[in-house]
């Protein structure tokens, strides 16, 4: 049985008392929320702070970003080992702000995918198509590349370690929202694509979340959907109040 997760992503927001402050008020608001994964993508400058802050509760902290590589010459980098060593659980990749502006491809981001796994780190694989793709007809294509881009190597049992979230480009940080059906057409056709590669029962298992302008009013009619199991959140994430909804609608 997959499990529900809502992740939240904070993006370049939040000093490191911010992010204190909005986990300390989080934690009380979802204590008790055991059917659940809560996940938040914190800055990297949080990270350590924001692990410390949900010791004991029932929230993993997520960096949104990584380089593939343990150590070594990568100025401005952050590696898995890294990421590790302070506690972080989740990582964020292949986010189309990253796909966008720092021009990420599928085979960089496949590295990564594979580097996080071998470190016993979480990824978040986020695919997605942009307007002009969905006019032209070409959304599955765009998904089914981006996922056999992204998990391409990876056998069964690596696969359903991965969460996939399905962000439609259109409808990051725009305040229009896929329709409940419209996700979920798109949710089942990236879960076939799963089960080519990966055979119907481990495609069974993957956690594909819906991204793209999530609020506490929407979150239930999404999750509501057979072919969604969870949520990647920013803008509403940023506030403990309006997370804790959303988390709540996926119980
Ligand atoms: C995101 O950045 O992953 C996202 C879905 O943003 P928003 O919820 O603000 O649309």
């Amino acid at each position: 049985m997959r499990k529900t997760i809502i992740a939240g992503n904070w993006k370049m927001n939040k000093t490191n008392a911010d992010a204190v402050a909005m986990l300390t008020e989080l934690k009380a608001a979802v204590a008790g929320v055991e059917n659940v994964g809560i996940v938040i993508g914190a800055p990297f400058t949080a990270l350590s702070d924001a692990v410390k802050a949900v010791e004991g509760s029932n929230i993993k902290i997520a960096a949104q970003n990584m380089y593939p590589k343990a150590s070594g010459a990568y100025t401005g980098e952050v590696s898995p080992e890294m990421l590790k060593a302070i506690g972080v659980e989740y990582v964020i990749l292949g986010h189309s702000e990253r796909r966008e502006y720092f021009h990420e491809t599928d085979a960089f981001i496949n590295e990564k995918v594979k580097c996080a796994l071998s470190y016993g780190l979480t990824p978040i694989l986020c695919v997605g198509e942009k307007l002009e793709d969905r006019e032209a007809g070409r959304t599955d294509l765009v998904n089914e590349t981006q996922v056999k881009g992204g998990l391409a190597g990876l056998t069964k049992e690596e696969a359903v370690k991965v969460v996939v979230a399905y962000e439609p480009v259109w409808a990051i940080g725009t305040g229009k929202t896929a329709t409940p059906e419209i996700a979920e057409e798109t949710h089942k056709a990236i879960r076939k694509v799963l089960a080519e590669m990966f055979g119907a029962e481990a495609a069974e298992e993957i956690t594909i979340q819906y991204g793209g302008s999530v609020k506490a009013d929407n979150a239930k009619d999404l999750l509501a959907q057979a072919d969604i199991d969870g949520g990647l959140v920013g803008g509403a994430s940023l506030e403990a109040e309006s997370f804790a909804k959303i988390v709540k609608a996926g119980m």
